[in-house]
């Protein structure tokens, strides 16, 4: 995974804002509304854009244009996701604003919801499950109201919409990865033309492979593959190709932006990525990639354009997508901080000598404010990112690990007061812990994870990195949780500032248990196994400790009125048992003890306690918190003078979820015929 995206579980778990001095973020702000919208399985969040202020002139117009650009590219997406898209979106936006009944009638509520479902999938299907939604309307009440529209403004094809609409056996999922299917046909993404095989598809891109290549293109990442007079060809996405119309408001957007780089290193990826899109040659797009990555100097930084290809069951095509953001200053120096004292931590650890590095170097990651999502990133949006994909340009150039600090934190306010910590939190005293201090140790845990957790340790010569097989991700995630944890409770993170309360880190450790034991079953269906090897690692991590400590009654679970709850009673006792753990898990990963991991991973790891997980499911369920969350953005405004000239750029938060759609879908058509 390329991408770090916020589930639910966690997305509740960050909870209220902590007053450390460390908590390098803005004070909660009462006024601030961040709730926008809630239907279906969605809410709808807005999020700010802190010190935006604090940004030069020329950075302001900098992010302007590239908001532009990154605004111009959304319906490449809609219609990448379906090739219905775009029209099913036309006709429901001209019902929704052209209704002039009753707007309390079961029908058109059910409508609403609709309207706000496709628009939150960037198409007809489910972001999450790319399963197509399902109307809860009637198809008699959408013909009535097309009957309605205005004077020729019902699409020629309408018929055939209503029919891919309310038919659930016409393009049912979006991605299918169901094993044994044809994943080109049964898919119904526009990213191969209808009738073409995966047999096809995968004989195709392995006839255009170069053998024995080191620095191989991303085959396929920006073209739609489409069959002419028998014979497969590839439709690049550029100036003049496919989506060329939409393409060249980008363009347009980067150009200007260029003239505000903040220096030459970014001026000159900027025409690269112009390049890319007027040529559409892949060779240009890597070259734009490595000068991207060696762009640690600038403070305003984006990405724009096809990037992740999860959209495509075969995974080559890109979806578009686009973040800009600037460097959050103050919070990345705790990431500074953490690298430059690598070697003291790999020293420190309670593994074993000969499993640790003689010299290791901490990956260097940044804290940023996102200024805009946009494409495949919005509206539901990842809180970290790790760019570019290709892997031997992340061996030679290295890659960039940032985390959406403004995102994480609109996700922690947002959660305040959602009756989580009534529900499941032992105490009083465990829940103001938590609200003080859960969302610095959260963060500190994610950077301990990231820039030490994953680089610490070595093999021993001759063990294959590949020899715990299956449990081989499972292990690596345990790995650095656990690094991060044993060190959370560490004094030398108070001598070097980056907390300022020793029982800060209890923090963190109740929730990591509490999530591990129980929390996290709410993403499980009832009667399934834990699947996902991030569940697994925490599952694994959790009830190791529980058994392992049950003797001194370390973790007890405490049965009250017919719930169980999580409680601590020795956290020293804790961080002893996650050391112990780590030392174990280093081991394994060192020697490749494969008999070792996959004794770990099935005693601790897979199997849900039946009666635990269903009185998870039901006190989540009466909580009513929403399992997916997404944002709209914030209104840039260039201000200008009477020659045209920006001379500011306003920021403002008051649209609605409905407003923004409409506007986008109005403003920034690069598609659509008129
Ligand atoms: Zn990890």
């Amino acid at each position: 995974m390329k991408k770090l995206i916020i589930a639910a579980a966690m997305a509740t778990m960050l909870m209220a804002p902590s007053c450390s001095r460390t908590a390098q973020k803005a004070a909660p702000d009462a006024e601030f509304d961040y709730h926008v919208d809630r239907f279906a399985d969605i809410e709808v969040l807005r999020y700010k854009v802190p010190d935006f202020d604090s940004l030069t002139l020329n950075q302001k117009i900098l992010v302007y244009y590239l908001t532009e650009a990154a605004l111009w590219g959304r319906d490449i997406l809609w219609d990448q996701n379906n090739a219905a898209n775009l029209d099913i979106r036309n006709l429901l936006e001209n019902i929704y604003t052209n209704y002039d009944g009753d707007r309390n009638t079961a029908d058109f509520k059910a409508f609403e919801t609709y309207v706000k479902q496709v628009w939150f999938g960037n198409g007809i299907h489910h972001h999450y499950s790319t399963d197509k939604f399902t109307p809860g309307f009637s198809r008699a009440f959408l013909e009535e109201r097309i009957m309605a529209l205005p004077e020729g403004t019902a699409p020629d094809n309408t018929a055939e919409l209503v029919e891919i609409i309310f038919n659930p056996a016409l393009e049912a999922k979006r991605v299918n990865q169901a094993e044994g299917a044809d994943l080109i046909a049964t898919s119904a993404n526009n990213m191969y033309e209808k009738g073409l095989t995966q047999k096809e598809v995968e004989a195709y891109f392995e006839s255009i492979k170069k053998p024995n290549d080191l620095t191989p293109i991303s085959y396929g990442l920006n073209t739609r593959l489409r069959k002419v007079d028998g014979k497969i060809v590839e439709e690049p996405y550029r100036l003049g190709g496919l989506y060329g119309s939409a393409i060249e408001h980008i363009v347009a957007n980067l150009d200007s932006a260029k003239n505000y780089a903040e220096n030459p290193a970014q001026k000159q990826i900027i025409e690269s990525l112009i390049d890319f899109y007027t040529t559409g040659d892949l060779a240009t797009f890597d070259k734009y990639s490595i000068e991207w990555a060696e762009d640690t100097a600038s403070q305003v930084d984006f990405i724009n354009g096809f990037i992740e290809s999860y959209g495509d069951p075969l995974g080559m095509t890109g979806s578009w997508e686009s973040i800009v953001n600037f460097k959050n200053i103050p919070a990345s120096e705790r990431t500074e901080i953490l690298s430059s004292n690598a070697q003291w931590f790999e020293d420190n650890s309670p593994v074993d000598a000969k499993f640790k590095k003689d010299k290791v170097k901490g990956v260097s990651a940044k804290v940023i404010t996102a200024a805009i999502l946009a494409g495949d990133s919005y509206p539901a949006t990842p809180i970290g990112i790790n760019l570019p994909n290709a892997n031997w340009i992340r061996a030679a150039h290295g890659s960039k690990s940032v985390t959406l600090e403004n995102i994480t934190q609109a996700y922690d306010e947002a959660a305040h007061g959602d009756g989580f910590n009534e529900e499941f939190v032992i105490d009083q005293a465990t829940s103001d812990l938590l609200d003080k201090y859960l969302f610095i140790t959260d963060n500190l845990h994610t950077d301990l994870h990231e820039c030490l957790g994953h680089g610490s340790g070595k093999l021993l010569p001759g063990v294959d990195p590949d020899a715990l097989k299956a449990h081989g991700s499972t292990i690596e995630e345990a790995r650095a949780d656990l690094f991060a944890l044993y060190y959370l409770a560490d004094p030398k993170l108070l001598e070097i500032g980056l907390l300022d309360n020793p029982d800060a880190y209890k923090a963190e450790y109740y929730k990591y248990i509490l999530n591990g034991l129980m929390t996290q079953l709410m993403r499980i269906e009832p009667g399934k196994d834990v699947e996902e090897a991030h569940m697994r690692n925490r599952k694994l991590i959790a009830e190791w400790c529980y058994e392992k400590g049950k003797d001194n009654n370390v973790i007890e679970l405490v049965e009250r009125d017919g719930k169980t709850f999580v409680k601590i009673n020795d956290y020293k006792a804790l961080r002893g048992l996650f050391g112990e753990l780590l030392a174990e898990i280093q081991r394994i990963r060192s020697t490749g003890d494969y008999a070792a991991a996959q004794d770990l991973v099935e005693t601790y790891a897979v199997k849900v306690d039946p009666e635990l997980h269903r009185q998870v499911l039901d006190r989540y369920a009466k909580l009513d918190i929403a399992p997916y969350k997404g944002f709209v953005n914030p209104v840039y405004t260039a201000v200008r003078d009477a020659e045209g000239n920006i001379t500011d750029v306003t920021v403002s938060y008051t649209e609605t979820y409905p407003e923004q759609m409409l506007r986008y879908s109005r403003d920034y058509s690069g598609l659509r015929k008129h």
